[in-house]
This record gives structure tokens, sequence and C-alpha cells, in this order.
């Protein structure tokens, strides 16, 4: 990073000599902390690049990785932005106080309440369901309907779902805290784990794949990940997601759990006006467009379709918690899960 920076000054001291004032130049740089993969957001960074002369400078890495390098580089961090999944690992980011809140009126405008922090240090930008997946055949999904009659005695043996390591299921669980209390979360969540098919392993995908392969008959997943398996070149891939039904749960009550990947400006930001400008083209139009298909995730921004795989999985209400809430939850939901027995 620090040579890509000196050789811009580099180039742009150069073009200032021979009169060469394009506006690439002019422009700048701005320097993104990731965690997302390289695919899924390179080519909007591109365009980004081609429509506004700014240079982006893309650090690729875990999400847990990128922020302790934001905590121990402080406030000589060359990062200007940090983009990450899931509102747990974003409310970590802003308490560990390497996210500097941002008024933007694109952004506010365009990014609903809920997705978005109040104060602004993380906006969402582009949404995640967790709903209830079914082996189609095995579960008539009449028999379903919210997450928490998932505890009843009938699922015994029946779900599967990723550890309680994970921040999806975290996140899922303080969506449920901020609702119904701890104490309410704790008795189901006691009940849920007592009909786990298995000792919670893998990621969302191995869920899926569990449960077609006759482990279990319901799986907790979101929903891109059976979306990209639908879409995958994949022939057995694809094989396994056809055999999976999606239901939305709770659709009288708080709705289905939603999540977001979002991105935030750094403390030390050292292009702070590049970044915000790059997190306004990133909730616009045509960036929201190409992120949801790409992703296959929601977009945050009204107006803009899911792709058709996602269109298939049908609408739904989805739970209007604010983001911030689970981040805020995120401690607690760890603690209950432990004491319920969620390895
Ligand atoms: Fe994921």
């Amino acid at each position: 990073m620090r040579l890509s920076r000196r050789h811009f000054l580099f180039v742009a001291a150069l073009a200032g000599v021979v009169g060469l004032n394009g506006p690439a130049l002019a422009a700048g740089e701005v320097n993104l902390y990731s965690a997302r993969q390289e695919a899924l957001i390179k080519p909007l960074l591109d365009q980004f690049t081609a429509e506004t002369g700014i240079r982006v400078n893309l650090v690729s890495a875990k999400a847990d990785a990128l922020l302790q390098r934001l905590k121990s580089e402080g406030r000589n961090s060359p990062a200007d932005i940090l983009f990450t999944v899931d509102a747990g690992n974003l409310h970590a980011a802003q308490v560990a106080g390497v996210l500097q809140p941002v008024r933007s009126a694109a952004l506010e405008a365009t990014i609903p309440e809920v997705y978005r922090d109040p104060q602004g240090h993380w906006f969402g930008l582009s949404m995640r369901a967790r709903p209830i997946l079914y082996v189609k055949g095995k579960v008539n999904p009449a028999e379903l309907s919210t997450y928490e009659a998932l505890a009843e005695p009938k699922w015994k043996g029946r779900i599967c779902v990723r550890s309680s390591d994970n921040v999806y299921n975290q996140s899922m669980v303080g969506s449920m805290i901020a609702t119904r209390g701890e104490e309410a979360t704790e008795a189901w969540a006691k009940g849920f784990v007592a009909n786990f098919a298995r000792k919670p392993q893998g990621g969302d995908r191995d869920q899926i794949k569990a449960a077609v392969a006759g482990q279990c008959d319901i799986a907790i997943a979101n929903t891109y990940y059976l979306a990209q398996m639908l879409e995958s070149d994949k022939a057995d891939e694809k094989a396994i997601a056809g055999k999976i039904g999606v239901f939305w749960p709770d659709q009288q009550g708080r709705g289905v759990h939603v999540n977001i990947s979002g991105a935030g400006v750094t403390t030390a930001a050292p292009n702070r006006d590049n970044a915000v400008r790059l997190l306004e083209f990133l909730a616009g139009e045509n960036a929201q467009q190409w992120y949801a298909e790409t992703n296959q995730e929601y977009p945050v921004r009204s107006g803009v379709t899911a792709s058709a795989t996602l269109r298939g999985f049908g609408e739904f209400h989805a739970d209007s918690v604010n983001m911030a809430r689970l981040g805020e939850l995120n401690a607690t939901a760890v603690r209950l899960m432990d004491r319920a027995g969620w390895r």
C-alpha cells in the first residue's frame, strides 16, 4: 500500500511536470480493507475508478484479521474504508474505535435506517436473509412456522446448523433477544440445541449438503449460499440445492432474520472524502444492481430488484430490528448460546 501511494505521487508529479492533468491523477486514491472475496467486488471498484478517476487500493483478508490490523496500525493506518459482512463484525469494529461517524445525505436517503448505524459508523450495502431451509418431500412446509417452533420436540435429531462461534448465528440469536428478551431466548436455545442432528460443524453450505445427504431435515443458512449453489457450474451442487425448499419464518410476526454486508470509514482515513464518495457509489443504483446479482444478496436500495434466483425464493417480511442492536446484543447472545450448550 505504501509503495503504491509513493508510486502514485511519483506519477502525479511527473504528470504535473509534463502538463498532463488528467482527472485520474488529480482525483487521488482510496484504500479499502475488504473481507469480501475479491471477485465479488473488484469489478465494481474498477468501475468507480473509471467514473471518478480515484484509484482504489484493495486489501482483501478475513474480517478478524482486518480488524486486528486496523487496531494495531492505529492512527498510522493507511486504510480509508473497512468493508465486511454481518452487523456483528461492523459493530465490533465500531466498538474497537476504528470507524468514524459519517454524515452523507446520499447514504441516508438510499439506505434504510435499519441497515445502517444511527451515527453513521457503518452502512449496509447488501442484505441477506437467514430463513429455515428444508428437504423437500421430507418436511411439509405447512409444519413450519417460526424459529421459536424449532425448539419443539417434534424436530428432535432433525436440525443442522453451524457452530455458535459463527457471527451469523450470534446475530440471529441477538435478533431473538431483541424481541423476546434474554430469558425466553435462552429457553428456546436449550430446546433448539436439543434438536440438533449432530454436533455443529462446517459452514452454511455444509448444513444444506448434510440435510440432502440425510443427516437432518432442516438447515439454517443464508439465502446467498443456496442461490450460489443453484447457480453453480458443478452439477452435484446444483442438484443438492434443487432438493431444498426455502421457508420464510414468522411472517405474521417479527419476520425472517436478516443481516447485512456493509462498510464504514476508518478513524484514521487519510482519504476521507474519497472514502465517502466510494460508499455513495456502492449505494448507487447501478452498483447495487451489480453487487446484488453477483453476490446473490438483496440490494439495500429500494427500487433495485434482486436476482431471478433470489426472487424465485419468494417475497418475505424481514425482521425490522436495527442492525446496530444485533451488534450491541452480540456478547449477550454468545454467553446465552454457551449456556444453552450450542457448541
Ligand atoms: Fe457468508
